[in-house]
């Protein structure tokens, strides 16, 4: 097979077999349309990485792609720094560890992440569970692995909240979908039921009205959805967003802080704003989590926090998500909240205010 060596306009090389990459019936649609658009742009080894970690994206959020390389197409598009491990694993929160049966992991004494589906509309290069992400179970196994969490869900009685993943559960079929949370809302002792989606920003014509109108009948089915860039807030999210909330589902989003997307202060204030406007709550952003594949990815913690109190200073309650690290070994979530902090002094304590200026707390009398 003929190899040409490009050098593309990303400024990275890539090897473009000869006429063949066009008709590779394991490149998503999006992909091929990125390769009609960008031609000097094609994939180096494309072969080695999805045979790790598949690839698909949507001719939606390729359309949304202005230029090779820009931070929606370093999210999507593979890229031969995932064949570059670093030392880093495959699953560093320990989720398998931390599941009791197959595609349920209880981590929290009252939650679980139920892995309800195995694929997403597009398969997102930074992500954690990236392992398993388009890797399917067969059918047969994945209606089974469903139905055992259920069974798990509805017999383990310190759970109340479920946190419904994959893989994202928009994916699911309605006929999958309804039942499976008609099952989770017969449990009473539920406080609610999430469904964690990526369809907002990556296939908004998932939801449907049709759609929105069945999970508004849920009693506190809330929608925590993910966006990373204001380029993503298109009319057809907002749309989306709008079926949602106006059937009274409840919305937030989070997002992951990503060395060359969205590590901008402005960008980032852009989208909190945006999203509030689409009425969807910022709710989290993340650190970079330790997984094998995504080193690229990776911001100095000094950065992290110096954008973060940046935001601080520059947004309202409502439109700053947590920051959050995920513990690295399975030890959890935790929230970093850099100005937060109070120090004692004599008498009480010292706080900073958004200006950076440090005001005095007195504590209570022989508190
Ligand atoms: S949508 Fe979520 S689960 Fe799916 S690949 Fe992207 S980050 Fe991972």
């Amino acid at each position: 097979m003929e190899l040409v060596l490009l050098f593309s306009s990303c400024g990275g090389l890539y090897f473009y077999r000869m006429g063949m990459e066009l008709q590779r019936k394991t490149v998503s649609t999006g992909l091929k349309k990125l390769i009609n658009r960008f031609p000097g742009a094609l994939l180096f080894e494309i072969d080695r990485i999805t045979a790790m970690y598949p690839e698909r994206i949507t001719p939606y959020y390729a359309e949304l792609i202005q230029e090779c390389g820009d931070p929606l197409w370093k999210q999507a598009v593979p890229d031969s720094a995932e064949l570059e491990h670093a030392g880093l694993r495959e699953d560093p929160l320990e989720e398998e560890g931390f599941s009791p049966i197959p595609g349920v992991v209880h981590r929290y004494p009252d939650r679980v992440l139920f892995l309800v589906s195995d694929i997403c509309p597009v398969y997102c290069r930074f992500c954690t569970r990236k392992r398993r992400i388009g890797q399917a179970r067969s059918r047969e196994q994945l209606l089974l692995d469903r139905e055992a969490g259920l069974q798990y869900i509805s017999r383990t009685r310190s759970i109340r909240d479920v946190l419904l993943s994959g893989g994202d559960p928009l994916m699911l079929p309605e006929p999958e979908l309804l039942p499976l949370l008609d099952r989770l809302f017969a449990i009473d002792r539920l406080d609610l039921v999430r469904i964690g989606t990526r369809a907002l920003c990556t296939a908004p014509g998932l939801v449907t009205p049709e759609l929105a109108q069945k999970l508004g009948r849920y009693r506190s089915l809330y929608i925590n959805t993910h966006f990373n860039h204001s380029a993503e807030l298109t009319p057809e999210a907002g749309d989306a967003a709008a079926l949602l909330a106006e059937v009274g589902l409840p919305l937030s989003s989070q997002t992951v802080l990503l060395a060359g997307v969205n590590d901008d202060v402005e960008l980032l204030e852009r989208l909190f704003r945006g999203l509030l406007r689409m009425r969807v709550r910022p709710y989290y952003l993340h650190i970079m989590d330790l997984t094998q594949g995504t080193a690229h990815f990776r911001l100095p913690l000094v950065r992290v926090v110096s954008i973060y109190k940046e935001l601080q200073r520059h947004l309202s309650g409502m439109a700053l998500p947590r920051l959050m690290l995920d513990i690295p070994g399975g030890g959890g979530k935790i929230s970093l909240d850099p100005g937060g902090v109070p120090e004692p002094v004599e008498g009480g304590w010292a706080v900073t205010a958004y200006s950076g200026e440090r005001y005095f707390y007195p504590e209570v009398p022989g508190g």
